[in-house]
């Protein structure tokens, strides 16, 4: 059975839009690897000013009951996750950001400038997690580093899981 040139296009778009499997291109930001462990970053193209939307981070939804545990799913209101695609996954964290991560519409969240941003520079938000069993340290190598991927209030909890790790070795 062949496959016709609208129904390719149609199942095309919607591969391209759930899966970001095609490189992402935009005006406004791109996405570069970093290579390694770092692996790959978000760079503005142009400059952002304070208060101004960077980026809208569209993905698939998953109800809440149904999640489990993804790493880079985005609690939405209502009860869903957001799974982003790219370039939305490849947003790295950083404890002194200088985006803000909000829910833009019911379906979306958008990283908001939190400073002035010149071109060439890496967009970041606080991924501001909750403490986790396989102790995801923090390289964002600003000064406030927390040294855990976790929200303030969690440090504590993430220094107790990591001594007890580092006992049972
Ligand atoms: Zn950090």
């Amino acid at each position: 059975m062949e496959l016709s040139k609208k129904r390719r296009k149609k199942l095309q778009s919607a591969v391209d839009q759930d899966y970001g499997y095609r490189q992402y291109e935009d005006r406004d930001v791109y996405v570069y690897d970093h290579g390694g462990k770092l692996g790959c970053g978000v760079f503005a193209s142009r400059q952002f000013f304070p208060g101004e939307l960077v980026i809208e981070i569209k993905g698939q939804l998953i109800p809440a009951d149904e999640y489990d545990g993804s790493t880079y799913a985005m609690h939405l209101e209502d009860d869903w996750y957001l799974e982003p695609t790219i370039p939305g996954a490849f947003i790295n964290h950083s404890c002194s950001p200088n985006c803000d991560l909000i829910q833009v519409t019911d379906t979306t969240n958008g990283l908001i400038a939190r400073c002035n941003i010149e071109p060439g520079t890496e967009i970041c938000f606080d991924y501001q997690w909750e403490a986790q069993s396989w102790i995801p340290r923090c390289r964002c190598g600003s000064r406030d580093c927390r040294g855990w991927v976790v929200g303030q209030d969690e440090v504590k909890k993430m220094k107790k899981l990591a001594a007890r790790k580092k006992k049972a070795k």
